[in-house]
Order: C-alpha cells, then sequence, then structure tokens
C-alpha cells in the first residue's frame, strides 16, 4: 500500500479535523508503544541501549504500521505522525548542542531515518520528506532564538 496522507475523503469528519486526529494519535501511539515495546520486551531487565532504543522504535513503528483504519488517508497521516516525536526530539537534541546521541540513545536523525527506510518505497521516501519539512519549520525559531538548527 502506497501512503496518500493528502487524501480525505469521509462523510463523518472534516478533512482538516481528520488530518489533526489521524497525526496525534500517531504520534501519541509510537511514544506509547515505544515505552510498551521495552517492557515487553524486557529491555528494564537488561538496561539502557541505543540497540534497545532501535528495538523499541521498531516495536512503535510495527503497531502503527500495522493499525490500518478504513480510511487511507488517515492512515497515511497516522504513520506521518507517528514520526513527529523522533523529529521533535531531533529538534531538543539541536537546541541542547547535541545531535550525535549518547551511550544509550541513538542521535535522533538515526531514528528518523531508521523508522523513515523501514516502510518501503515510495512511503519512506514520503515519511522522511514530511519529516525533514516538520524539522524545517522549526529551523528559524531554532535559528533566531538558539543559533542553531536541525537537518535530518
Ligand atoms: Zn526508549
Amino acid at each position: 500500500m502506497t501512503l496518500a496522507p493528502w487524501i480525505f475523503l469521509s462523510r463523518q469528519s472534516s478533512p482538516k479535523k481528520l488530518l489533526h486526529l489521524a497525526t496525534v494519535s500517531g504520534a501519541q501511539d509510537f511514544v506509547y508503544y515505544h515505552e510498551l515495546g521495552h517492557l515487553l520486551m524486557g529491555h528494564l531487565a537488561i538496561g539502557q541501549s541505543q540497540r534497545v532504543e532501535f528495538e523499541a522504535d521498531q516495536f512503535a513503528r510495527l503497531v502503527v504500521g500495522n493499525t490500518h483504519t478504513d480510511n487511507e488517508g488517515a492512515y497515511g497521516w497516522r504513520v506521518v505522525g507517528a514520526a513527529i516525536p523522533l523529529v521533535l526530539l531531533a529538534v531538543l537534541a539541536a537546541k541542547a548542542g547535541n545531535s550525535s546521541g549518547s551511550p544509550t540513545h541513538p542521535a535522533s536523525r538515526e531514528r528518523v531515518l531508521a523508522f523513515a527506510r523501514s516502510f518501503k518505497e515510495p512511503n519512506a521516501s514520503l515519511i522522511l520528506a514530511y519529516a525533514r519539512g516538520i524539522a524545517a519549520a522549526c529551523n528559524p525559531a531554532l535559528e533566531r532564538w538558539w543559533n542553531c538548527r536541525v537537518t535530518l
């Protein structure tokens, strides 16, 4: 299936409201299932590492990416929304002056790329383009107030 997040056909909801709900639910679900993934995969017992973060991201991606609705446009926006928490982590990392990650957490840029590339083309490119667009929208404020920018 090819993501088509620009298509909205619904008798029950306005396109704008559907976009908002689908995107926000995708972001919320990604965070929720990332944390649930840590619990279900026993990560609390083995401790933090970049590997377990990628595993939890992949768990969340599988849940969000396989949760279909009867509206393919909403599905596309849910998937795009799922990338937003990772983009926001990249924005925060840029502001903190640490875009290279840490021993326990991979660089946010790598997490965004892994998330997008876990989908087949052309969806991977679409997700990455949206993620880069969201990051670019943050750059004027980052540049003005913190003299930094984020690139994905
Ligand atoms: Zn985590």
